[in-house]
């Protein structure tokens, strides 16, 4: 049987001179029904790049004939011991989902890491406006760790019940709040804009569908004031 092929995106991240690593499952728990967490051995992945807050690689999904590239965070990483986990936001039926679900303690995947990069922003913000969902909740979570008292205003979107029972790394100095994910996310940016006040000083990381992410960014330039600069923004899911 031929090699599943990595198509086009193979062709351009080869040409962006990705890193290829192999990642092996050690085993798996959910955490709710909805989420669930694999743990990997890295092999050499956290020899060669240092671990930042939201540090997310590619992994290669089989689907059909075809593997595709999935971002994907690392959660607890640990160069010393070469393990790391990932938390897989479940929706039935789709490639990561399935193979999540069937991954079992041995099975293998390929990951390339391209594109991850971090800086804390200069000057120390005054506060952040942080706002995700439950498939960046693990970049949240490792940015929250980071963030040493700085206070924090965070908006999660939820889809099911169950979501907001999952861990959120919250200091006293942190604000929650979870929205129920209604009208492909007009709900979220609602909820933010309801709660808006002029935030300049401040730093915005957003990470949702990549249009209500969109959204957002107008929402917290228009009525938080805040501008590009002080806004980092990337959608992770494609409606
Ligand atoms: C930098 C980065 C880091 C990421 N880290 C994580 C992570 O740690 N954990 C995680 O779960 N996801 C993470 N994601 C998001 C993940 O890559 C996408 O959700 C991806 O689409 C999942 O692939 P899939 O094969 O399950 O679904 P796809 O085949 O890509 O999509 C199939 C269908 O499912 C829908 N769908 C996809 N994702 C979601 C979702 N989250 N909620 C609801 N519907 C969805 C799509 O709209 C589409 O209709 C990250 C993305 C990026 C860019």
């Amino acid at each position: 049987m031929s090699k599943p092929s990595r198509g086009f995106d193979g062709l351009v991240i080869k040409a962006w001179r990705g890193r290829d690593y192999q990642l092996t499952v050690r085993g798996s728990r959910f955490v709710t029904d909805h989420y669930l967490r694999v743990s990997f051995d890295t092999g050499t992945l956290l020899d060669d790049l240092p671990v930042h807050p939201t540090m997310w690689i590619r992994l290669w999904i089989p689907n059909g004939t075809k593997l595709q590239q999935r971002g994907f965070t690392l959660v607890d990483p640990n160069p010393r011991a070469r393990t790391t986990d990932i938390e897989f936001a479940l929706h039935d039926g789709c490639p990561a989902t399935e193979w999540a679900k069937a991954a079992r303690p041995g099975d293998t995947i390929d990951a390339t890491v391209l594109g991850t990069k971090f800086t804390w922003p200069k000057p120390d913000p005054s506060g952040y406006l942080v706002i995700g969902d439950t498939a960046s909740l693990p970049a949240i979570n490792s940015l929250l760790t980071g963030l040493d008292g700085t206070p924090a205003r965070v908006w999660l979107e939820w889809q099911h019940e169950d979501d907001q029972k999952l861990p959120v790394a919250a200091t006293p100095h942190t604000e929650v709040t979870w929205v129920r994910r209604t009208d492909a996310g007009a709900g979220l940016v609602q909820a933010v804009a309801e709660a808006a006040f002029d935030a300049t000083g401040q730093h915005a990381w957003v990470a949702c569908d990549t249009k209500t992410t969109r959204r957002l960014v107008g929402v917290l330039r228009d009525h938080y004031r805040l501008d590009r600069k002080a806004i980092t923004a990337m959608g992770y899911w494609r409606p």
